[in-house]
C-alpha cells in the first residue's frame, strides 16, 4: 500500500478527486500543482495511515518511515535544500487536513527543521537574523504546545513578559536578541517540564509533528465538531508536509486568506484579508488587523492580478466557491491551500442559484449543494455570531441532545403551570423539566424554548417542540432539577427560577444568562431553489400538524397535506382560544374517570364540539389537500393528574370523591405504559371514543364541503398489530362515518388506514392491507419496538452509542436517522407485502424520520408516496426528496415503484 503522495514542480502523485485519501488540503495542493498554479512542493501522508495508526494501538504502518524518508529526500533534491542544514536549510510546515473541512479543529506546526545550527543558516541565507530567530521561537512555541502539550498560556505569558522587559508593544519591535533569549527560555521551560532536551534532530521533530497531527484527529475539539456537524465515516486526517515559504520577510511579503465569492452574502465579489509582513497564523489568530484585498491591489498590483487570475481559474476548475490561503514571499505568490469554502446558509442558496444561472453548474448540482442544515439555519434564530467564543465557554452551564435547532432565551421555570403564569405576565420563559408529558403542552407552547434532563430525539418534548419549530434540548443528563426548591444545578452551578438562561439547539449547549440572538432572513434565492426541488422530486411532502395555525405555517413551507394530526394534543390545549383550554381538560379527564359507557359518552359529548371545530380549522387551512387524522394514541394515565392536590381539585370540579379519582388513577398505572393500553387498543376497549372522534372528523368535513371547502380526510388507527383488530375498528369507523354522510346527503370520500408501528404489523402487512387503504409508518414507535430501545429513556446512553471515542456502535441516533439495516428492512418488507395485496396502497411515513434528510432519501428509494415532517422541516424533506432523485440518477439505480 502507498501511504505518501508527492507534489511539486508541476507534477503530483495525487489529484483533486482523491479527497478521501489525501484530505481536502492534500487533494487541493495536488490539483493546484497539476493545473500549473504556484504551489510550494511537499508530500501528503494519507488518511489510511491515520486509520492504521488508530487501529493498531497508535503505531505507524511498517513501510511509512521508509516512504516518508524517500519523499523527504525527493523534496530536498527538488528544493536544493536540506532539513536542518547549517546553510540555507529547508523548513517545512506540517498540517492536518481531512476529507471534510474542520476549520481550526486539528493541529499545524510551522517552521519545522529549525535547530541551533539551521537557525544560523537561515539567518545567513536571508541576511536577516531577526527573522530567523522569530521563526525559531514560533517553532519552539508551537512544537512545545502542539506536540508535547505544554500549556499555551504559559508560553504566551513568557512572550508577554519578555516584551515588557524590553519595553516594546508589538512583536515587530522585538530584536533578534530578544527572540534568541525567548528561545532559550522556552527550551529550559521545556526541559523543566518534560525532563528532556528540546529535540534538535529535524527528523525526530518531523515524526513528533506527524504524530501530533494524527492525535489531533481524536482530540476533543475535533470529535465534538464531527458530532455536531454529523461528519461520519471518515478514515482520519492526512498530514501535509510542505516546503515553507515566508510572508514575514519584509514589506514585499505577506499572507492572506481569500474567497472567490463573499461567504456571508454569496455575492460574486473577491473577498479576503491580507497581512503585510506576516505569517499565516497571524491572520487566523486575529492579532493584527488585516487589510482588505482591495488594498493589496494598490500595494502589489502584479501579485493582485495574478491572484485574481487564480481566483477565476480555481472557481471554474472546481465549479464552486473556493477558500484559498496564499503567501507572498518577496513579491512571489504561492498558493498554500484551496478548498470548497464554508458559507452562511443564505450565501449557500444565493451561490447555488447564481452559479446555475451563470451555467457554471446545472440545476441538479445546485440542488445538491444545499445541506439540510442550511435550511434549518435559515429559519431558526441563532446565538449572535459576533459573541466571542471565550465568553460562551465561560457561560456554559450544561449540555444535552440538540433535538430542535435554533436558539432561545428566557427565564428558567420548572413547571408547565408556572410557564403559563409567567408568560401571561409577559415574561419570556424557558421551560425546564425532567421530562414532559401531554399535560405540559400548555406550558411548552408559551415557552421560548424547552430543556429536559432526560429523553432522546423522539421523546415527547422533542416531538412536540419540533412541531412548533421551537428550540429544544433534551437528555441534559447532568442537570439536577429540584422542582420543589425551584432550581437546577449542574457542575456545581445553580440556576434558580426566574434567572435567565440561553439554549443553543444547534449544538445542545445550555448557557446561563441572557445572550443576544440573531434571526436570519431567507434570501430570494431560497424560493427559486425550492421551486427547482419541487420540479425534480417524486415524493410528496406532507406535514405533522395538530392545529390550524401549524397547518397554515406548514403550507407556507410547502406542505402538500397533513400526514399526521395527533388528536390528543387537542384534548389539553385550545390553541385558537387558550382561555377555553380548561374546559377541554376537564372533559377528557371526566371521560377517563367515568365508570360506565354512558358516563363516558356524556363526557365525550362535551369534547365533540371542540374536536369538530379544530378539524374544521385544519381542513380549511389545508383547503382540499389530504389530511390524515389519527385517533387517540397515548395511554390514558397521561391525561390525569398524579399529585393528590390536583386530584382533589379535579374531584370537586366534576363532583366525585377524591378517593374515586385516586382509585381510577391507580387503576390506570402501568408498569410499561409504552407497551401498555395505548394506540388502537384504547378504541377496542372504549369504542365510544372512536365514535366521538370519527363523528367529529366527518361532521367537520361535511360542514366544510357544504361551504365549498374541499376535504380529503384519512382516518388513521395507531399501533395496529393484527388484521382482525383493524377490521373491527374499520367496520366501526365506516358505520359511524357512512351513517353521518348518508344523513347529510353530501358527497364525501374518506379513507381508513393504519399506522405501521410494530414489527408484527410490518411482518403481516399483506394481511393488514386487506383492510387498510393506506399505511403510514410511525417510525418513532417502530424504531422503539424493533430495537427494544425506549424512545423516552434511550437518550441516557445513545450518545455513547454514536460517539466514536466511546462505543461508536451506531453511525447516527436511530431515532433521528432511520436505521436502514434493521428498521428499514421491516419497512421495505411491509411495503412490498402491502402492495402485493393492494397495489394502490397509499404509503407514507409520519415518524420524526420524515423530516430527516437521509431518512427521506430512504423513503424515496423504497417507493413511498409521501413523507410527513413537522412544519419547519418540510423544506428539508422537499430538498432531500429532490436530492434522492438526483443521486439515484447518478448511481443508475431505479427506485421501487410507488403507485
Ligand atoms: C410514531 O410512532 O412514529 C408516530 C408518529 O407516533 P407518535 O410519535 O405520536 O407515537
Ligand atoms: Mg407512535
Amino acid at each position: 500500500m502507498k501511504y505518501v503522495y508527492f507534489f511539486g514542480a508541476g507534477k503530483a502523485g495525487g489529484t483533486g478527486e482523491m479527497k478521501d485519501l489525501l484530505g481536502g488540503k492534500g487533494a487541493g495542493l495536488a490539483e493546484m500543482t497539476r493545473i500549473g498554479l504556484p504551489v510550494p512542493a511537499g508530500f501528503t501522508i494519507t488518511t489510511e495511515a491515520c486509520d492504521y495508526y488508530f487501529k493498531h494501538g497508535r503505531k505507524y504502518p511498517k513501510e511509512l518511515r521508509k516512504e516518508v524518508a524517500g519523499n523527504l529526500a525527493h523534496l530536498e533534491k527538488l528544493t536544493g535544500r536540506k532539513l536542518g542544514d547549517a546553510r540555507d536549510p529547508l523548513l517545512v510546515s506540517v498540517r492536518s487536513g481531512s476529507a471534510r473541512s474542520m476549520p481550526g479543529m486539528m493541529e499545524t506546526i510551522l517552521n519545522l527543521g529549525l535547530n541551533e545550527r539551521s537557525v544560523e543558516g537561515l539567518a545567513k541565507a536571508t541576511r536577516n537574523e531577526r527573522f530567523a530567530y522569530d521563526a525559531y521561537r514560533r517553532f519552539v512555541q508551537m512544537y512545545s504546545s502542539v506536540v508535547i502539550g505544554l500549556p499555551k498560556e504559559e508560553l504566551e505569558a513568557k512572550l508577554r513578559a519578555m516584551k515588557t522587559k524590553l519595553r516594546v508593544k508589538d512583536d515587530t519591535e522585538v530584536s533578534a536578541q530578544g527572540w534568541r533569549g525567548l528561545v532559550t527560555e522556552y527550551k529550559s521551560y521545556f526541559t523543566e517540564k518534560t525532563g528532556k532536551d528540546f529535540p534538535e534532530d529535524p527528523v525526530e521533530q518531523l515524526w513528533g509533528a506527524i504524530g501530533a497531527v494524527f492525535e489531533s484527529w481524536m482530540g476533543e475539539k475535533a470529535v465534538t465538531y464531527r458530532r455536531v456537524e454529523k461528519i461520519t465515516g471518515l478514515l482520519g486526517t492526512a498530514v501535509n508536509v510542505v516546503q515553507m515559504v515566508f510572508g514575514n520577510t519584509g514589506d514585499d511579503s505577506g499572507t492572506g486568506v481569500c474567497f472567490t465569492r463573499d461567504p456571508s452574502t454569496g455575492e460574486k465579489t473577491f473577498f479576503g484579508d491580507f497581512l503585510l509582513n506576516a505569517q499565516g497564523e497571524d491572520v487566523v489568530a486575529g492579532i493584527r488587523t488585516p487589510m482588505h484585498l482591495g488594498e493589496l491591489e494598490t500595494r502589489m498590483p502584479k501579485v493582485y492580478a495574478q491572484l485574481e487570475k487564480v481566483r477565476r481559474t480555481l472557481e471554474k476548475h472546481y465549479t464552486d466557491m473556493q477558500d484559498m490561503e496564499f503567501t507572498v514571499e518577496h513579491g512571489t505568490l504561492y498558493m498554500l491551500q484551496t478548498r470548497t469554502g464554508k458559507r452562511s446558509p443564505g450565501a449557500a442558496f444565493r451561490m447555488a442559484v447564481d452559479m446555475a444561472n451563470e451555467k457554471l453548474i446545472g440545476v441538479e448540482e445546485a440542488i445538491e449543494r444545499i445541506k439540510p442544515e442550511d435550511i434549518e439555519r435559515l429559519f431558526y434564530p441563532v446565538l449572535d455570531p459576533k459573541l466571542p467564543r471565550k465568553e460562551l465557554s465561560v457561560r456554559k452551564f450544561a449540555e444535552g441532545i440538540n433535538a430542535v435547532p435554533g436558539a432561545a432565551v428566557g427565564k428558567a421555570v420548572f413547571t408547565a403551570e408556572e410557564a403559563e403564569q409567567w408568560a401571561e405576565r409577559g415574561e419570556k420563559v424557558i421551560l425546564v423539566r425532567r421530562e414532559t408529558s401531554p399535560e405540559d403542552v400548555g406550558g411548552m407552547y408559551v415557552a421560548q424554548g424547552i430543556l429536559t434532563a432526560t429523553g432522546g430525539n423522539t421523546s415527547h418534548a422533542a416531538v412536540v417542540a419540533r412541531g412548533w419549530g421551537k428550540c429544544c434540548i433534551v437528555g441534559a443528563e447532568k442537570i439536577d432539577i429540584d422542582v420543589n426548591a425551584k432550581k437546577m444545578s449542574s457542575n456545581g452551578h445553580v440556576v434558580r427560577e426566574g434567572e435567565w438562561i440561553t439554549l443553543d439547539g444547534g449544538d445542545g449547549s445550555v448557557y446561563s444568562g441572557e445572550i443576544d440572538l440573531a434571526r436570519p432572513e431567507p434570501p430570494k434565492a431560497y424560493e427559486t431553489l425550492m421551486k427547482w426541488t419541487d420540479q425534480v422530486r417524486k415524493l410528496r411532502v406532507r406535514t405533522n400538524a395538530d392545529t390550524p395555525h401549524d397547518a397554515r405555517v406548514a403550507r407556507g413551507m410547502g406542505a402538500e397535506g397533513i400526514g399526521l394530526c395527533r388528536t390528543e394534543h387537542m384534548f389539553f390545549k385550545d390553541f385558537e382560544h387558550p382561555e377555553k383550554s380548561a374546559e377541554r381538560q376537564q372533559a377528557i379527564q371526566e371521560m377517563i374517570l367515568a365508570d360506565s359507557p354512558e358516563a363516558r359518552r356524556k363526557a365525550l359529548a362535551k369534547l365533540l364540539p371542540f374536536q369538530r371545530r379544530d378539524f374544521i380549522g385544519i381542513f380549511e387551512a389545508m383547503d382540499g389537500l389530504p389530511v390524515t387524522i389519527r385517533l387517540i394514541d397515548p395511554p390514558l394515565h397521561e391525561f390525569v393528574p398524579h399529585d393528590p392536590a390536583k386530584q382533589a381539585e379535579l374531584a370537586s370540579k366534576i363532583g366525585i370523591s377524591p378517593e374515586a379519582v385516586e382509585r381510577r388513577v391507580e387503576q390506570l398505572r402501568e408498569a410499561n405504559p409504552m407497551l401498555g393500553h395505548r394506540g388502537c387498543r384504547l378504541a377496542i376497549t372504549y369504542p365510544e371514543i372512536l365514535e366521538m372522534q370519527v363523528r367529529a372528523v366527518i361532521e367537520a368535513a361535511i360542514d366544510c364541503q357544504k361551504r365549498g371547502v374541499k376535504v380529503l380526510p384519512e382516518i388513521m388507527h395507531p399501533l395496529t398489530l393484527d388484521k382482525k383488530e383493524l377490521k373491527i375498528l374499520e367496520t366501526e369507523t365506516r358505520q359511524v362515518a357512512d351513517a353521518i354522510i348518508a344523513e347529510s346527503k353530501v358527497k364525501l370520500e374518506y379513507l381508513v388506514g393504519t399506522m405501521i408501528e410494530l414489527p408484527r404489523a410490518a411482518l403481516l402487512a399483506d394481511q393488514i392491507a386487506e383492510v387498510a387503504e393506506f399505511f403510514s409508518f410511525g417510525t418513532n414507535d417502530l424504531t422503539q419496538t424493533t430495537m427494544g430501545l425506549s424512545r423516552d429513556d434511550a437518550g441516557r446512553f445513545l450518545p455513547d452509542y454514536v460517539d466514536e471515542r466511546r462505543a461508536g456502535i451506531f453511525k447516527a441516533d436511530p431515532f433521528q436517522t432511520l436505521d436502514r439495516e434493521g428498521v428499514g428492512l421491516l419497512v421495505e418488507w411491509a411495503i412490498e407485502r402491502g402492495r402485493k395485496t393492494r397495489p394502490n396502497l397509499k404509503i407514507g411515513i409520519c415518524g420524526e424520520h420524515g423530516g430527516d434528510g437521509e431518512s427521506v432519501k430512504f423513503c424515496h428509494q423504497v417507493g413511498m408516496n409521501y413523507v410527513s415532517a413537522s412544519p419547519f422541516r418540510v423544506p428539508i424533506a422537499r430538498l432531500a426528496a429532490a436530492q434522492a432523485v438526483i443521486e439515484e440518477k447518478r448511481n443508475g439505480k431505479g427506485r421501487k415503484k410507488s403507485r
